[in-house]
């Protein structure tokens, strides 16, 4: 018999936060999720249904709040999927952001002796994202435009995002009010009509470069002149539009065909002192104040002197491997998008740097073929997607040995496996330093370093 029954009443104590940010509670050892409530709060909640092994129910009143609860300020906090935290003080989410850590190193990485760091995070926790993804639509005759709401593809239509940029925020509404007028059918992703699917808002932040992306349905755009005019008169620091083509049936945003419809390609930005160029569809981190974070502390865990050969797995279009770059001998960067390291290519010559090379490929298919080449590593960086290393990359770790491991995460649970496979092949976890990549959600970005016993 489960403890709890589909539509009781109860006031329970609420222990935990999951990483999605909803509360748990346990009525006998059985764990109740109740979105909404936090650790330490006493809540009244309804039980919505009940599973095996767990149940969810609705906050309906908070008895005893706890006293990291803050107003979430988003006006559609409640519907939007974007954040998941806001009504928990910042001061909580990286409190809950380092349990986080903690508890999967501890329990998952069986590593309870490792320390793990205060989170390092933002001093201004909002409006920091350098792109949005903004979907368009049409809700009851009006055009709406916003972000999903949780798990679904309906639109949380409003009129700001606290995370995104002020620029990100006017041409939203700009658009949003004008586009009917300018005869510009928003996308209907049930029946596929419309044409206006996304606008993607890009902002260097070291430039103020502003880059807008129409996605649109068809290729042909009668209206292009008139939304130029709009967007350059939202906002004047824009300096590139463009528009991408996606005619498929997908939740993808971006289709293949991509045109300049007026001014540059890309924008340029700069992470400290390296310069990057961005075009429409390049992957660049989403947070540039914490990025400098970030890489500075991977760079300060790789120690390096200026003698090391370091490789970066997973680079992306080559920005932790240009920061590095700077301080070592050699790097070699490899990434599975064939796009992303040309960017990489590109970005290096942009700044100069010499000492780089970069190669497209499954990273475990390419470093053990460097290896074999003589191409040796004193510093292997790695970073790769939520999923974790591929198990072949470990093995060739682990058969390479090199000297120091530094290791990028953005799922402490797949890192905390990851670190037990290197910990049984010999090397030692010294400590792990989370940072704060993304304020008001539960996503949490860490840094290991790791040395070979
Ligand atoms: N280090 C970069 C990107 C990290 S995101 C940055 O900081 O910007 C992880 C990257 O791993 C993505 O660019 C993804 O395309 C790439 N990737 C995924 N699987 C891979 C594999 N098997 N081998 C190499 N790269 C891979």
């Amino acid at each position: 018999m489960k403890p709890v029954q589909k539509n009781d009443r109860l006031l329970v104590h609420v222990e935990d936060l999951t990483h999605d940010g909803a509360g748990v509670a346990k009525v006998d050892g059985y764990p109740l999720f109740i979105q909404g409530a936090l650790p330490g709060e006493d809540v009244r909640v309804h039980v919505l249904k009940t599973l095996k092994s767990y149940g969810f129910a609705k906050l309906l009143e908070i008895e005893n709040a706890s006293p990291h609860r803050v107003d979430a300020p988003c006006p559609v906090f409640d519907t939007c999927g974007g954040c998941q935290i806001q009504h928990l003080s910042y001061e909580g989410q990286k409190g809950f952001k380092q349990k986080m850590v903690r508890d999967a190193i501890t329990r998952i990485g069986k590593l309870p002796d490792v320390p793990v760091h205060a989170v390092k995070g933002m001093e201004d926790p909002w409006r920091y994202r350098n792109k949005s993804q903004i979907p368009f639509g049409i809700q009851n005759g009006r055009t709406v435009a916003g972000f999903y709401e949780s798990r679904s593809h309906n639109i949380a239509d409003t009129d700001v995002c606290l995370i995104q940029t002020f620029e990100a925020d006017a041409i939203m509404v700009g658009l949003k009010k004008s586009l009917l007028e300018m005869g510009i059918e928003p996308f209907e992703e049930q029946t596929h009509r419309g044409q206006l699917r996304h606008v993607v808002v890009r902002k260097a932040r070291a430039t103020g470069e502003i880059m807008v992306v129409l996605v649109t349905k068809k290729k042909k755009f009668p209206q292009a002149e008139q939304a130029i005019a709009l967007i350059r008169s939202l906002v004047p620091d824009t300096v590139s539009i463009v528009q991408n083509v996606n005619p498929e049936k997908t939740n993808v945003i971006f289709g293949n065909e991509t045109l300049v419809l007026w001014g540059k390609e890309v924008i340029e930005d700069r992470i400290g002192d390296v310069r990057f160029e961005i075009s429409a569809r390049s992957f660049y981190q989403i947070n540039p104040v914490q990025t400098e974070v970030l890489y500075g502390q991977a760079l300060e865990y790789a120690a390096l002197t200026g003698e090391e050969t370091v490789i970066d797995a997973y680079c992306g279009i080559g920005t932790i491997s240009l920061f590095l770059a700077q301080q070592a001998k050699f790097v070699m960067g490899v990434e599975i998008v064939p796009q992303a390291i040309e960017d990489a290519k590109r970005n290096a010559e942009l700044n100069g740097f010499t000492n780089t090379l970069f190669e497209a490929g499954p990273a475990e298919q390419v470093i053990p073929r460097w290896y074999k080449e003589g191409k040796k590593a004193d510093v292997l960086v790695v970073d790769p997607p939520r999923k974790g290393c591929d198990e072949q990359l470990l093995r060739t770790i682990l058969q390479q040995r090199p000297g120091r491991v530094v290791y990028v995460s953005c799922n402490p649970a797949t890192l905390a496996r990851d670190l037990r496979i290197l910990e049984d092949g010999g090397y030692r976890t010294k400590e792990v330093q989370p940072v704060d990549m993304f304020p008001q959600t539960t996503h949490c970005e860490a840094v290991a370093w790791l040395e070979l016993a």
